[in-house]
């Protein structure tokens, strides 16, 4: 299972191995990396080989073994110096990231070298990602941090800044493009929306010919000027409008997912023009992923978005 995986990830990705496989002989792994992968087992298997070449004790022209006891422990998650963390129900919470600490605290961090495997980082909730990274910027560590992720939009800016970015399958954000260009008469600008919400060709089509999305996005973009521009209606909205609207549980997703976006979108042209509010926009972004990791543990869709668009406009 493992080895075939490893092989489709080379097949792949032909290119970001051998670019890997330079930067592993060379020793010149950094300490953070954000790994995204529609597959989540494909980014875990990534991470592996990462963790064993660092540890593997015979490796072979530079590159790790998989057959080592260093090796084969790691894959089969028997490392002690190798740590996953995943979700605990619905988020991945601070005390899970304290006691991983306290973990590696005792087993003594300084003299030896730690691998810690973060699956399914969008789940991370700020206070635990704010932990984490402290932990990760103490000077004298010699951690690795593998954030893993199947969607990028919805990693907590702060973890995206301090992580070196790597797309595993370089979601073919043009090929979507230029399928919606083909398939639609949409603008330019609605189609990059689209090509950013969906992950596939496919997908990005169907959202392009789904009646509630179109009939419901100028509605949300309305309501995204409305909170960018402080205006106090951005409130009152979320009940006049965006409940009605937004009636199942996937359509609700998707109104904070274009909100998303719309604010990446925003904090883009701000980082090109170098404008003021980068910091702000960025504790934006940061909000909506709370509010959806709140609607994913239930929380009512009205209650999410009515403290979100408090939380924005104050
Ligand atoms: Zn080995």
């Amino acid at each position: 299972m493992t080895k075939q995986l490893r092989e489709r990830v080379k097949e792949d990705q032909p290119q970001l191995v051998s670019q890997f496989e330079k930067v592993i002989r060379h020793n010149k792994l950094t300490h953070a990396y954000l790994i995204e992968n529609q597959d989540d087992l494909i980014t875990y298997e990534f991470s592996l080989w990462l963790a064993e070449s660092i540890f593997c004790l015979t490796k072979e022209e530079g590159l790790p073994c998989g057959i080592c006891v260093n090796c084969r422990r790691i894959e089969s998650a028997d490392f002690p110096d190798v740590n996953v963390i995943e979700p605990d129900g619905q988020t991945i919470k601070v005390d899970q990231v304290r006691e991983i600490k306290q973990t590696f605290i005792r087993s003594g961090l300084e003299s030896r070298k730690k691998v810690l495997i973060i699956r399914q980082a969008e789940k991370m909730t700020t206070s635990a990602a704010n932990s984490l990274l402290k932990f990760i910027e103490e000077p004298d560590g010699m951690m690795y941090v593998f954030f893993l992720t199947t969607n990028l939009n919805k990693i907590l800016p702060t973890i995206q800044s301090r992580c070196q970015q790597v797309y595993l399958k370089p979601v073919p954000k043009e090929g979507i493009e230029r399928a919606l260009e083909l398939e639609t008469d949409f603008s330019n600008s609605q189609i990059k929306i689209i090509a950013e919400l969906a992950d596939s060709k496919e997908k990005a089509v169907e959202l392009s010919r789904d009646e509630w999305f179109n009939g419901s996005k100028e509605t949300i973009t309305k309501w995204f000027h409305y909170l960018t521009n402080h205006n106090a209606l951005g409130f009152v909205f979320v009940q006049q409008y965006l409940v009605k609207i937004a009636k199942e549980k996937e359509q609700q997703f998707l109104v904070l997912d274009l909100l998303l976006v719309l604010y990446r979108f925003r904090l883009n042209e701000e980082i090109a023009s170098q404008g003021m509010n980068q910091k702000q926009l960025t504790k934006s972004i940061e909000l909506i992923i709370n509010a959806r990791q709140k609607m994913e543990a239930n929380v009512s869709f009205q209650n999410v978005c009515e403290q979100l668009a408090w939380q924005l406009l104050h």
